[in-house]
Protein backbone atom coordinates (compact mmCIF):
# COMPACT_ATOMS: atom_id res chain seq x y z
CA UNK A 1 0.00 0.00 0.00
CA UNK A 2 1.23 3.46 -0.95
CA UNK A 3 1.27 5.94 1.80
CA UNK A 4 -1.25 8.88 1.40
CA UNK A 5 -0.32 11.74 2.48
CA UNK A 6 -2.39 14.30 5.16
CA UNK A 7 -3.49 16.43 1.97
CA UNK A 8 -5.20 13.06 0.47
CA UNK A 9 -6.62 12.92 4.01
CA UNK A 10 -8.00 16.27 4.23
CA UNK A 11 -9.96 16.00 1.02
CA UNK A 12 -11.64 12.74 1.55
CA UNK A 13 -12.95 13.93 4.39
CA UNK A 14 -14.15 17.58 2.60
CA UNK A 15 -15.59 15.58 -0.03
CA UNK A 16 -18.40 14.72 2.62
CA UNK A 17 -19.86 11.23 3.28
CA UNK A 18 -18.48 8.11 4.68
CA UNK A 19 -14.91 8.25 2.69
CA UNK A 20 -13.30 4.99 3.10
CA UNK A 21 -9.54 5.77 4.41
CA UNK A 22 -7.02 3.59 5.86
CA UNK A 23 -5.49 4.30 9.25
CA UNK A 24 -2.21 6.55 9.31
CA UNK A 25 0.70 4.38 10.50
CA UNK A 26 3.96 6.40 11.76
CA UNK A 27 6.96 4.62 13.28
CA UNK A 28 8.97 6.36 16.70
CA UNK A 29 12.61 5.09 17.39
CA UNK A 30 13.56 6.41 20.45
CA UNK A 31 17.58 6.75 21.61
CA UNK A 32 19.93 4.48 22.92
CA UNK A 33 19.88 4.71 26.44
CA UNK A 34 23.02 5.34 28.62
CA UNK A 35 22.78 1.99 29.65
CA UNK A 36 22.74 0.01 25.57
CA UNK A 37 25.68 2.50 25.20
CA UNK A 38 27.51 1.04 27.92
CA UNK A 39 26.76 -2.29 27.07
CA UNK A 40 28.04 -1.40 23.44
CA UNK A 41 24.50 -1.91 21.69
CA UNK A 42 24.29 -0.49 18.20
CA UNK A 43 21.86 0.69 16.36
CA UNK A 44 19.92 -1.76 13.86
CA UNK A 45 17.67 1.18 12.66
CA UNK A 46 18.09 3.44 9.77
CA UNK A 47 15.22 6.21 9.23
CA UNK A 48 15.87 7.98 6.06
CA UNK A 49 13.63 10.86 4.32
CA UNK A 50 11.21 10.76 7.47
CA UNK A 51 9.68 7.82 5.95
CA UNK A 52 11.85 5.07 5.30
CA UNK A 53 12.85 2.59 7.53
CA UNK A 54 15.95 0.27 7.05
CA UNK A 55 16.30 -2.17 9.68
CA UNK A 56 19.54 -4.59 9.71
CA UNK A 57 20.02 -7.98 11.22
CA UNK A 58 23.88 -8.44 12.19
CA UNK A 59 25.36 -11.63 13.02
CA UNK A 60 29.28 -12.11 14.37
CA UNK A 61 31.71 -13.78 11.83
CA UNK A 62 33.93 -16.10 14.10
CA UNK A 63 36.66 -16.02 11.60
CA UNK A 64 36.93 -12.11 12.20
CA UNK A 65 35.43 -11.51 15.40
CA UNK A 66 33.54 -9.11 13.87
CA UNK A 67 29.88 -8.43 13.12
CA UNK A 68 29.00 -8.66 9.09
CA UNK A 69 25.20 -6.94 8.32
CA UNK A 70 23.43 -10.70 7.62
CA UNK A 71 19.82 -9.19 6.34
CA UNK A 72 17.99 -6.19 5.84
CA UNK A 73 14.63 -5.37 5.38
CA UNK A 74 12.68 -1.98 4.05
CA UNK A 75 9.64 -0.88 5.10
CA UNK A 76 7.91 2.70 4.00
CA UNK A 77 5.33 4.55 6.85
CA UNK A 78 3.50 7.69 6.19
CA UNK A 79 5.95 8.75 8.32
CA UNK A 80 8.56 7.55 10.43
CA UNK A 81 10.79 9.51 13.15
CA UNK A 82 14.48 9.02 13.69
CA UNK A 83 15.26 9.67 17.39
CA UNK A 84 16.15 13.24 17.48
CA UNK A 85 11.93 14.01 16.62
CA UNK A 86 10.23 15.94 19.56
CA UNK A 87 7.56 15.72 21.04
CA UNK A 88 5.77 18.49 19.22
CA UNK A 89 6.58 16.78 15.61
CA UNK A 90 5.36 13.78 16.49
CA UNK A 91 2.21 15.18 18.30
CA UNK A 92 1.64 18.11 14.82
CA UNK A 93 2.32 14.93 12.77
CA UNK A 94 0.02 12.43 13.82
CA UNK A 95 -2.25 14.05 16.28
CA UNK A 96 -3.09 17.65 15.44
CA UNK A 97 -5.46 16.64 12.63
CA UNK A 98 -7.32 14.40 14.34
CA UNK A 99 -8.12 16.87 17.44
CA UNK A 100 -9.43 19.49 14.35
CA UNK A 101 -11.46 17.00 13.52
CA UNK A 102 -12.88 16.44 16.69
CA UNK A 103 -14.09 20.32 16.82
CA UNK A 104 -15.89 19.10 13.76
CA UNK A 105 -17.56 16.67 15.29
CA UNK A 106 -15.51 13.47 13.74
CA UNK A 107 -13.99 10.91 15.95
CA UNK A 108 -10.42 10.27 16.27
CA UNK A 109 -8.23 7.87 18.05
CA UNK A 110 -4.44 7.23 18.44
CA UNK A 111 -2.72 4.57 19.64
CA UNK A 112 0.89 3.60 20.57
CA UNK A 113 2.38 0.09 20.00
CA UNK A 114 5.86 -1.72 20.86
CA UNK A 115 7.85 -3.56 23.28
CA UNK A 116 8.32 -2.72 26.91
CA UNK A 117 10.60 0.03 27.01
CA UNK A 118 10.51 1.19 23.07
CA UNK A 119 8.83 5.08 24.36
CA UNK A 120 4.89 4.45 23.96
CA UNK A 121 4.35 6.33 27.46
CA UNK A 122 6.69 8.58 26.48
CA UNK A 123 5.06 9.35 23.43
CA UNK A 124 1.54 9.46 24.60
CA UNK A 125 2.18 10.74 28.51
CA UNK A 126 5.89 12.26 28.13
CA UNK A 127 7.14 14.29 31.54
CA UNK A 128 6.49 17.55 32.79
CA UNK A 129 9.47 18.99 30.83
CA UNK A 130 8.69 16.97 27.60
CA UNK A 131 4.92 16.54 27.27
CA UNK A 132 3.47 13.74 25.15
CA UNK A 133 0.60 13.82 22.54
CA UNK A 134 -1.97 13.73 25.18
CA UNK A 135 -0.94 16.67 26.90
CA UNK A 136 -0.36 18.24 23.24
CA UNK A 137 -3.43 17.17 21.97
CA UNK A 138 -5.33 18.97 24.93
CA UNK A 139 -3.42 21.99 24.87
CA UNK A 140 -4.30 21.84 21.05
CA UNK A 141 -8.00 21.83 22.02
CA UNK A 142 -8.01 24.31 24.72
CA UNK A 143 -6.33 26.54 22.54
CA UNK A 144 -8.41 26.03 19.60
CA UNK A 145 -11.66 26.30 21.78
CA UNK A 146 -10.83 30.08 22.81
CA UNK A 147 -10.41 30.82 19.80
CA UNK A 148 -14.12 29.63 18.63
CA UNK A 149 -15.59 30.81 22.63
CA UNK A 150 -17.29 33.20 20.51
CA UNK A 151 -19.28 31.00 18.40
CA UNK A 152 -20.78 28.95 21.02
CA UNK A 153 -20.32 26.95 23.68
CA UNK A 154 -17.75 24.05 24.17
CA UNK A 155 -17.68 21.51 26.83
CA UNK A 156 -15.07 18.79 27.24
CA UNK A 157 -15.27 16.10 28.90
CA UNK A 158 -12.17 13.24 30.02
CA UNK A 159 -12.33 9.76 31.06
CA UNK A 160 -8.93 7.92 31.72
CA UNK A 161 -9.26 4.29 32.44
CA UNK A 162 -7.21 1.03 32.34
CA UNK A 163 -7.44 -2.22 31.03
CA UNK A 164 -5.32 -4.85 33.39
CA UNK A 165 -5.94 -8.67 33.20
CA UNK A 166 -8.98 -8.40 31.46
CA UNK A 167 -10.50 -5.65 34.21
CA UNK A 168 -11.31 -2.55 33.47
CA UNK A 169 -10.25 0.26 36.23
CA UNK A 170 -10.89 4.07 36.22
CA UNK A 171 -7.47 5.84 36.75
CA UNK A 172 -9.32 9.27 38.16
CA UNK A 173 -11.08 7.53 40.75
CA UNK A 174 -9.81 4.51 41.32
CA UNK A 175 -12.29 1.89 43.20
CA UNK A 176 -13.67 -1.11 41.62
CA UNK A 177 -13.38 -2.94 38.64
CA UNK A 178 -15.75 -1.29 36.12
CA UNK A 179 -18.17 -3.44 33.93
CA UNK A 180 -18.47 -3.01 30.25
CA UNK A 181 -22.01 -2.69 29.07
CA UNK A 182 -23.47 -3.03 25.18
CA UNK A 183 -25.68 -0.32 25.04
CA UNK A 184 -28.40 0.14 22.47
CA UNK A 185 -28.00 3.66 21.82
CA UNK A 186 -23.90 4.36 23.15
CA UNK A 187 -22.48 0.97 21.94
CA UNK A 188 -19.69 -0.49 24.55
CA UNK A 189 -19.85 1.70 27.78
CA UNK A 190 -17.81 1.45 30.81
CA UNK A 191 -20.32 1.89 33.52
CA UNK A 192 -19.66 3.85 36.43
CA UNK A 193 -16.60 5.27 34.64
CA UNK A 194 -15.93 9.30 35.58
CA UNK A 195 -16.37 11.91 33.26
CA UNK A 196 -14.28 15.07 34.38
CA UNK A 197 -15.43 18.19 32.88
CA UNK A 198 -12.30 19.45 32.16
CA UNK A 199 -11.52 23.54 31.61
CA UNK A 200 -7.48 23.99 30.64
CA UNK A 201 -4.82 22.40 29.57
CA UNK A 202 -2.75 22.74 32.94
CA UNK A 203 -5.39 20.98 34.91
CA UNK A 204 -5.51 18.33 32.67
CA UNK A 205 -1.84 17.64 33.11
CA UNK A 206 -1.46 17.06 36.69
CA UNK A 207 -4.96 14.96 36.44
CA UNK A 208 -3.06 12.35 33.87
CA UNK A 209 -0.01 12.44 35.79
CA UNK A 210 -2.08 11.43 38.78
CA UNK A 211 -3.99 9.14 36.89
CA UNK A 212 -1.07 7.51 35.78
CA UNK A 213 0.19 6.70 39.03
CA UNK A 214 -3.28 4.89 39.47
CA UNK A 215 -1.78 2.59 36.60
CA UNK A 216 -1.59 -1.26 37.94
CA UNK A 217 2.55 -1.49 38.47
CA UNK A 218 4.00 -4.65 38.90
CA UNK A 219 5.56 -5.76 41.82
CA UNK A 220 7.96 -7.65 40.62
CA UNK A 221 9.66 -4.48 39.65
CA UNK A 222 9.69 -1.67 42.42
CA UNK A 223 9.47 1.74 40.31
CA UNK A 224 8.42 0.51 37.27
CA UNK A 225 4.89 1.92 35.56
CA UNK A 226 3.29 -1.78 34.07
CA UNK A 227 4.41 -2.91 30.95
CA UNK A 228 0.76 -5.45 31.49
CA UNK A 229 -1.92 -2.74 31.62
CA UNK A 230 -3.80 -0.56 28.54
CA UNK A 231 -4.17 2.91 29.33
CA UNK A 232 -6.68 5.11 27.19
CA UNK A 233 -7.64 8.58 27.46
CA UNK A 234 -11.16 9.08 26.21
CA UNK A 235 -11.99 12.98 25.71
CA UNK A 236 -15.30 13.73 24.28
CA UNK A 237 -15.40 17.72 22.99
CA UNK A 238 -19.29 18.65 22.74
CA UNK A 239 -19.89 22.05 20.93
CA UNK A 240 -23.26 23.65 20.99
CA UNK A 241 -23.69 26.49 18.33
CA UNK A 242 -26.90 28.62 19.43
CA UNK A 243 -28.62 30.03 15.60
CA UNK A 244 -31.71 31.03 15.28
CA UNK A 245 -33.61 28.05 13.90
CA UNK A 246 -32.31 26.11 17.38
CA UNK A 247 -29.46 24.45 18.45
CA UNK A 248 -26.59 22.81 16.91
CA UNK A 249 -25.06 20.11 18.66
CA UNK A 250 -22.00 18.57 17.39
CA UNK A 251 -19.99 15.73 19.45
CA UNK A 252 -16.49 14.66 18.89
CA UNK A 253 -14.60 11.93 20.35
CA UNK A 254 -10.80 11.48 20.78
CA UNK A 255 -9.16 8.46 22.60
CA UNK A 256 -5.61 8.06 22.81
CA UNK A 257 -4.13 4.96 23.53
CA UNK A 258 -1.08 3.09 25.27
CA UNK A 259 -0.70 -0.14 24.67
CA UNK A 260 0.73 -2.44 27.11
CA UNK A 261 4.22 -3.97 26.01
CA UNK A 262 3.63 -5.90 22.70
CA UNK A 263 6.54 -8.68 23.53
CA UNK A 264 5.37 -12.23 24.34
CA UNK A 265 4.15 -12.45 27.79
CA UNK A 266 6.28 -15.89 27.78
CA UNK A 267 9.95 -14.37 27.37
CA UNK A 268 9.19 -12.92 30.54
CA UNK A 269 11.16 -13.61 33.85
CA UNK A 270 8.56 -14.74 36.53
CA UNK A 271 6.84 -17.31 34.25
CA UNK A 272 4.45 -19.06 36.61
CA UNK A 273 3.63 -16.70 38.69
CA UNK A 274 2.67 -13.68 35.57
CA UNK A 275 1.30 -16.96 33.66
CA UNK A 276 -2.82 -15.48 34.76
CA UNK A 277 -1.72 -12.09 34.16
CA UNK A 278 0.45 -13.17 30.79
CA UNK A 279 -2.69 -14.70 29.40
CA UNK A 280 -4.81 -11.87 29.65
CA UNK A 281 -2.45 -9.56 28.38
CA UNK A 282 -2.05 -12.04 25.69
CA UNK A 283 -5.97 -12.28 24.99
CA UNK A 284 -6.12 -8.76 25.06
CA UNK A 285 -3.59 -8.23 21.88
CA UNK A 286 -4.25 -11.68 20.78
CA UNK A 287 -7.52 -10.58 19.63
CA UNK A 288 -6.17 -7.39 18.88
CA UNK A 289 -3.87 -8.46 16.41
CA UNK A 290 -6.99 -10.91 15.05
CA UNK A 291 -8.92 -8.03 14.74
CA UNK A 292 -6.33 -6.13 12.53
CA UNK A 293 -5.94 -9.26 10.33
CA UNK A 294 -9.90 -9.75 10.14
CA UNK A 295 -10.31 -6.26 9.21
CA UNK A 296 -7.14 -6.37 6.60
CA UNK A 297 -8.66 -9.29 5.15
CA UNK A 298 -12.40 -7.59 4.99
CA UNK A 299 -13.52 -10.07 6.98
CA UNK A 300 -17.44 -9.28 7.81
CA UNK A 301 -17.30 -10.59 11.13
CA UNK A 302 -14.32 -9.10 13.57
CA UNK A 303 -13.37 -10.10 16.72
CA UNK A 304 -14.09 -7.11 18.75
CA UNK A 305 -16.07 -8.99 21.98
CA UNK A 306 -12.61 -11.41 22.17
CA UNK A 307 -11.53 -9.25 25.02
CA UNK A 308 -11.70 -5.96 26.89
CA UNK A 309 -9.52 -3.89 25.13
CA UNK A 310 -10.95 -4.53 21.80
CA UNK A 311 -14.41 -4.16 23.07
CA UNK A 312 -13.11 -0.79 23.75
CA UNK A 313 -11.54 -0.27 20.90
CA UNK A 314 -14.01 -1.29 18.39
CA UNK A 315 -15.25 2.46 17.27
CA UNK A 316 -11.65 3.31 16.53
CA UNK A 317 -10.72 -0.04 14.28
CA UNK A 318 -13.88 -0.38 12.88
CA UNK A 319 -16.05 2.27 13.16
CA UNK A 320 -16.53 5.99 11.38
CA UNK A 321 -13.41 7.04 13.48
CA UNK A 322 -10.12 8.17 11.95
CA UNK A 323 -7.22 6.00 13.49
CA UNK A 324 -3.30 6.74 13.62
CA UNK A 325 -0.72 4.27 15.00
CA UNK A 326 2.54 4.88 16.28
CA UNK A 327 4.75 1.99 16.63
CA UNK A 328 7.40 2.84 19.14
CA UNK A 329 10.93 0.95 18.39
CA UNK A 330 14.10 1.03 19.85
CA UNK A 331 17.25 1.47 17.88
CA UNK A 332 19.20 -1.05 19.96
CA UNK A 333 20.46 -4.13 17.75
CA UNK A 334 19.45 -5.81 21.12
CA UNK A 335 16.03 -5.68 20.37
CA UNK A 336 16.24 -6.58 16.75
CA UNK A 337 13.72 -9.45 17.39
CA UNK A 338 11.26 -6.92 19.12
CA UNK A 339 11.51 -4.21 16.34
CA UNK A 340 11.29 -6.62 13.69
CA UNK A 341 7.74 -7.68 15.31
CA UNK A 342 6.40 -4.36 15.78
CA UNK A 343 7.34 -2.92 12.06
CA UNK A 344 5.74 -6.24 10.83
CA UNK A 345 2.38 -5.27 12.06
CA UNK A 346 2.61 -1.83 11.63
CA UNK A 347 3.22 -2.89 8.44
CA UNK A 348 0.20 -4.55 8.19
CA UNK A 349 -2.09 -2.05 10.16
CA UNK A 350 -1.46 0.09 7.00
CA UNK A 351 -4.17 -1.90 5.16
CA UNK A 352 -6.86 -1.32 8.02
CA UNK A 353 -9.53 1.16 6.43
CA UNK A 354 -12.16 2.93 8.49
CA UNK A 355 -14.82 5.48 7.93
CA UNK A 356 -13.48 8.81 8.51
CA UNK A 357 -15.74 11.45 6.73
CA UNK A 358 -18.79 11.07 9.36
CA UNK A 359 -19.31 13.91 11.31
CA UNK A 360 -21.30 13.58 14.36
CA UNK A 361 -23.84 16.43 14.07
CA UNK A 362 -27.32 17.23 15.33
CA UNK A 363 -29.46 19.75 13.90
CA UNK A 364 -32.02 21.82 15.54
CA UNK A 365 -34.62 19.79 16.64
CA UNK A 366 -37.06 22.11 15.43
CA UNK A 367 -36.03 21.74 12.38
CA UNK A 368 -35.57 17.83 11.77
CA UNK A 369 -37.52 15.79 9.54
CA UNK A 370 -38.40 12.14 10.53
CA UNK A 371 -35.74 11.27 8.52
CA UNK A 372 -33.66 13.00 9.77
CA UNK A 373 -33.93 12.34 13.45
CA UNK A 374 -33.75 8.49 12.00
CA UNK A 375 -30.12 9.67 10.71
CA UNK A 376 -29.42 11.93 14.30
CA UNK A 377 -30.22 8.31 16.24
CA UNK A 378 -27.73 6.59 13.58
CA UNK A 379 -24.93 8.85 14.46
CA UNK A 380 -25.35 9.26 18.20
CA UNK A 381 -24.59 5.34 17.94
CA UNK A 382 -21.80 6.08 15.73
CA UNK A 383 -20.32 8.26 17.69
CA UNK A 384 -20.01 6.41 20.89
P1 LIG B 1 7.24 2.02 27.20
O1 LIG B 1 6.10 2.82 27.73
O2 LIG B 1 7.09 1.67 25.76
O3 LIG B 1 7.51 0.81 28.03
P2 LIG B 1 8.80 4.29 28.00
O4 LIG B 1 8.04 5.37 27.33
O5 LIG B 1 8.60 4.13 29.45
O6 LIG B 1 8.57 2.91 27.27
O7 LIG B 1 10.35 4.55 27.63
C1 LIG B 1 11.41 3.80 28.20
C2 LIG B 1 12.54 4.77 28.58
O8 LIG B 1 13.07 5.41 27.42
C3 LIG B 1 12.09 5.88 29.51
O9 LIG B 1 13.12 6.12 30.43
C4 LIG B 1 11.89 7.06 28.60
O10 LIG B 1 12.09 8.28 29.27
C5 LIG B 1 12.94 6.83 27.52
N1 LIG B 1 12.48 7.34 26.21
C6 LIG B 1 11.51 6.78 25.46
N2 LIG B 1 11.33 7.45 24.31
C7 LIG B 1 12.22 8.46 24.33
C8 LIG B 1 12.54 9.53 23.42
N3 LIG B 1 11.90 9.68 22.26
N4 LIG B 1 13.53 10.38 23.78
C9 LIG B 1 14.18 10.24 24.94
N5 LIG B 1 13.93 9.28 25.84
C10 LIG B 1 12.96 8.39 25.55
MG1 LIG C 1 4.77 2.35 29.31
Amino acid sequence: TRPSTGDELESACDAGGAADTRIMVYVRARPLSKKEKEAGSRSCVRIVNKRDVYLTEFALETDYLRLKRVRGRHFAFDASFPDSTSQQEVYNTSTAQLVEGVLQGRNGSVFCYGATGAGKTHTMLGTLQSPGVMVLALKDLFAKIKQRSKDGDHVVRLSYLEVYNETVRDLLSPGRPLVLREDSKQGIVAAGLTQYQAYSADEVIHLLQRGNLNRTTEPTRVNETSSRSHAILQVVAEYKLQQETGVTVRVGKLSLIDLAGSERALATDQRTLRSVEGASINRSLLALSSCINALCEGKKHIPFRNSKLTQLLKDSLGGSCRTAMIANISLSDASFGETQNTLHWADRAKEIRTKSGETNEEMSISETSEDQTKQIAEMQVANQ
